[in-house]
């Protein structure tokens, strides 16, 4: 049988995009957690309680942090993640899900530094191949991620895979 942890951390180490800056423009961190990621040089934005994505502890391999990661991160499952965890199923059909995500991202982010900067500009600036790759991000985030807009007031998403033993730094 596979091992769904395993599986669930591969998934995560070949996206990234709740890390990145391509699923959020920046993560909440709890009051307590502040003089540790001041310590940490994390850039803080919106106040006291946010940092900003994408974050700077994320490393080809993953988080860089990931035994101190803040509790916002800890918590975070994204659907991809929580489906394979609770069911299992078809994990190249996941990896090719994010890799999609993952490619057009970075297709964005050499045009205009991130699709979140992208979406403030006029859409009549943007050659139509950019705007395209816009809403299909939008619709694959959506779609693929479970992504929506993050609101204060919720709880975290409940599952998320803890590393393997080998397999310290998923982020
Ligand atoms: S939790 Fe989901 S969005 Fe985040 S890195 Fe893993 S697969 Fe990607
Ligand atoms: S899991 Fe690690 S790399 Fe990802 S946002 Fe949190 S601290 Fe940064």
């Amino acid at each position: 049988m596979a091992d769904l942890v395993e599986e669930a951390s591969r998934l995560c180490r070949e996206c990234q995009a709740c890390c990145d800056g391509t699923m959020f423009s920046m993560v909440e961190v709890d009051a307590d957690e502040l003089p540790l990621e001041s310590r940490r040089r994390l850039k803080i934005v919106d106040g006291p309680t946010h940092i900003a994505q994408p974050c700077r502890h994320l490393e080809a391999s993953g988080c860089g942090a990931y035994q101190d990661r803040p509790a916002r991160c800890r918590s975070y499952a994204c659907k991809q993640q929580r489906d394979h965890l609770e069911s299992g199923g078809d994990l190249e059909a996941r990896l090719k899900k994010v890799r999609a995500i993952r490619a057009i991202a970075a297709r964005l982010r050499e045009v205009g530094g991130s699709h979140w900067e992208l979406q403030l500009r006029d859409p009549l600036s943007l050659p139509s191949e950019v705007s395209l790759d816009l809403v299909e991000l939008a619709v694959r985030l959506h779609r693929d991620l479970g992504w929506r807009p993050y609101r204060k007031e919720e709880p975290a998403a409940p599952m998320r895979a803890e590393p393997s033993a080998d397999d310290p730094s998923e982020p």
